[in-house]
């Protein structure tokens, strides 16, 4: 059997914790990757593994991913996520959720736990029953901060589409440039939304093809078939769905100036980054660009915890400051010659005190 340590995934875990509670049935792992810049944040995923071992895999590979994207996001808040190993049928009960919000709470706020895949706001709401350590809870009244993160995720994307066609186009405005979104749910159709006001010129694709064309025909753009998208003569690809979608094929398919979209973990290989720089594509690092999520729920958290409310201007005044790290990223890239994907981790690994 493989030492642990050497798991290709393990990255000096400051903490990975198993839990099972066998009068619920939960079992779970919460992996704290860094607390170096704060209390380790990041959702929890209730996912059903035919294998346990590509649980942990997530666990280890998704809280070292919020280390990155919360340190880029210049938030005081580490990188950590949890995993509820779910079973065939998928069943959550209220007693599970109590004794995970117990797991939690014994880490006495070394994680902080929020939604992500599988789990809903009234689970979390369900864990706040048993520790203070949780975010994406319902928002508290008019302007504060708190809820679904999608809106300031899409905010935090038009914002570095804009700062992506100035630099690689010369364009202050959006005008006419055309943006091919693939993926129209909350963070996708969000960005098209934004678009559209700044006069884009919109090609939108979604599996869900009726929710792709009443966009289109709300926002006066065209859709395109989910297998065409990535083809789109356009400006800029913005995916907005899928994982891994920049393969080998993905990205000899591109027929852009830019790809910038919300979807985590856009690259499907490392050198995917490097392969996107030879084509002349600009990319911005998908977890640089699509924090305004994590900023949402963490001013919300920080706020409950300092016993104040946070509210959505200073959400969205961190949102604001996206496109300068990303402007940072695409700087060092022009002039080291190193792709924008490694320019990020590299910033990312120093700001976590690895560098
Ligand atoms: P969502 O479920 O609201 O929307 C996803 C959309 O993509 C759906 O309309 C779905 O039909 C469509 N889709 C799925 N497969 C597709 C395909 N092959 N081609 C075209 N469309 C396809 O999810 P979301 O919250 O909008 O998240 C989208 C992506 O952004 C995900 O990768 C998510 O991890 C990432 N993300 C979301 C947030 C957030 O705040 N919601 C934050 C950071 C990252």
């Amino acid at each position: 059997m493989t030492a642990f340590w050497a798991e290709p995934d393990f990255d000096a875990h400051e903490l990975v914790q198993l839990v099972h509670d066998r009068a619920s049935g939960l079992t779970a792992i919460i992996a704290v990757h860094s607390t170096h810049c704060g209390p380790s944040a990041g959702g929890t995923r209730f996912w059903h593994y035919s294998d346990p071992a590509g649980a942990m895999r997530d666990a280890l590979r998704l809280s070292r991913g919020m280390s990155y994207k919360n340190a880029m996001a210049g938030l005081p808040m580490g990188g950590g996520k949890a995993v509820i190993l779910a079973d065939e049928q998928r069943i959550k009960t209220p007693e599970m959720l109590a004794a995970f919000g117990d797991a939690v709470e014994g880490l006495g706020g070394r994680y902080v736990t929020a939604e992500d895949v599988g789990i809903t706001e009234a689970d979390m709401v369900a864990v706040s029953q048993r520790t203070a350590h949780v975010s994406g809870l319902p928002v508290t009244g008019a302007g504060s901060a708190g809820g679904d993160p999608g809106p300031f995720t899409a905010y935090g994307i038009y914002l570095g589409i804009k700062a992506a066609v100035a630099h690689k186009l010369g364009k202050d405005s959006l005008s006419g440039v055309h943006v091919a979104v693939q993926g129209t749910g909350s963070v996708g159709g969000g960005v098209a939304r934004l678009l559209a006001r700044d006069g884009a010129k919109l090609t939108l694709a979604d599996i869900n093809a009726a929710r792709a064309a009443s966009l289109a025909a709300e926002l006066g753009g065209v859709t395109a078939s989910t297998d065409g998208i990535m083809a789109t003569p356009c400006d800029v690809f913005s995916p907005n769905a899928l994982g891994a979608i920049l393969d080998d094929e993905g990205i000899a398919a591109l027929d852009c100036a830019i790809v910038a979209g919300g979807a985590n973990n856009q690259l499907a290989k490392p050198q995917h980054g490097a392969n996107l720089a030879a084509r002349g594509i600009l990319y911005a690092p998908d977890y640089v660009i699509n924090a305004g999520g994590i900023i949402s729920v963490a001013t919300e958290y920080l706020a409950r915890r300092d016993g104040r409310t946070g509210d959505i201007a200073e959400v969205n005044a961190l949102v604001a400051q996206i496109p300068g790290r990303l402007e940072a990223i695409w700087q060092e890239s022009d002039s080291s010659g190193v792709s924008a994907d490694v320019v990020a981790d590299r910033m990312a690994q120093k700001l976590i005190g690895r560098g």
